[in-house]
């Protein structure tokens, strides 16, 4: 069996920033990607808010930067996705795709969130083509144009608000006759004169010349007076929440009643000495890469002085 002192699990700008501290600080850190190499950012189309690139990045080149710089420095990069962890007494012993068996002194975990999706086939055909899960990240190729945000909660409330700061108009679809949203956000969305909220209605598709134009709605679905009908617009953004990836872990760490992990104070530290949570996976409130790359350094150091207290 193989025993390592760093055991990174996840390939996002966690895990890749996490292996970049831990590879210079001589813990000869393993990382094993998982199912989407690169993590959520290879989704997205260009990243812009990323400190260090001018003129704006595509996720996927600039993940792959991030991940060339970790090796740089030594990290064993391996593919590979965690099917089990058992971390109950250290060394922690977790399972790589159900055979392989790896004692870890220090786990960071950084397995990241997924959005969530409708499910609907156009999602996948419009996909960095007007579809997109994260305002922040491209909202801003929608200045002056038209999007939709679907969702309730806050996220979608949230985000629609901010898309009225950069497009023409906002329309939120809303499955129910009401907002989920606490009250703060429910009041600023519907006092926004560019937010036009659509009560009780889903998406069924989406439609546009190899880039989204439009969206198919039914209005009072089920209803007898169900409807079908069209809007144009350019952008359509996914709010309706996202599931941390941290099921395999579950039983050992506290999670939230969503699912995203518990850290101690302002630090990536779990309960457990020597195994920490960075990126979406510990984070329901920010969802950056820029956090998150702060996060895995952060948790990198951490790991770090662990091992030297006990050696
Ligand atoms: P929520 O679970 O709170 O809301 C999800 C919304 O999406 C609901 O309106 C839900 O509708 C809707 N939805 C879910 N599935 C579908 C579907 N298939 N079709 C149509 N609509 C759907 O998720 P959020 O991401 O908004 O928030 C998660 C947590 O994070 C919450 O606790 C929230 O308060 C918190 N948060 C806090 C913020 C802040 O304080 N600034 C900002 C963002 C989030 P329905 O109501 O019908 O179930």
């Amino acid at each position: 069996m193989e025993r390592v002192k760093c055991l990174i699990i996840g390939s996002g700008p966690a895990g890749y920033t996490a292996a970049i501290y831990a590879s210079r600080a001589n813990l000869a850190p393993v990382l094993y990607e998982g199912n989407l190499s690169g993590g959520q950012l290879t989704t997205t189309s260009e990243v812009e808010n990323f400190p260090g690139y001018p003129e704006g990045i595509n996720g996927f080149d600039m993940m792959d930067d991030i991940r060339r710089q970790a090796e740089r420095f030594g990290t064993d990069i391996r593919m590979g996705t965690v099917t089990k962890a058992d971390l109950s007494s250290s060394p922690y012993n977790i399972y790589i795709d159900d055979n392989t068996q790896i004692e870890a002194e220090t786990v960071i975990i950084c397995t990241g969130a997924s959005a969530k999706y409708l499910g609907l086939e156009d999602e996948k055909k419009y996909a960095g083509r007007g579809v997109s899960a994260c305002a922040t990240c491209d909202g801003f190729f929608y200045r002056k144009k038209i999007v939709a945000v679907v969702g309730g909660g806050d996220t979608a409330c949230e985000e629609a608000s901010y898309l009225s700061t950069l497009a023409e108009k906002v329309y939120l679809v809303v499955r129910k006759d009401y907002l989920r949203a606490s009250d703060i956000m429910q009041k600023r969305v519907l006092s926004n004169p560019k937010i036009e909220v659509l009560f009780n209605h889903n998406v069924e598709g989406l439609f546009g010349e190899g880039k989204v134009q439009g969206m198919k709605l039914v209005k009072n679905l089920g209803k007898e007076d169900e409807s079908h009908y069209e809007k144009e617009i350019d952008g359509f953004f996914l709010a309706i929440g996202h599931n941390p990836n941290s099921e395999l872990f579950k039983e050992y760490l506290e999670t939230d009643s969503i699912g995203y992990i518990k850290t101690i104070g302002n630090t990536p530290c779990t309960a457990i000495p020597g195994v920490y949570a960075a990126g979406d996976v510990a984070d329901s409130r920010y969802r950056q890469a820029i956090i998150a790359a702060g996060s895995g350094a952060k948790a990198a150091m951490e790991a770090e002085r662990y091992l030297q207290e006990k050696a």
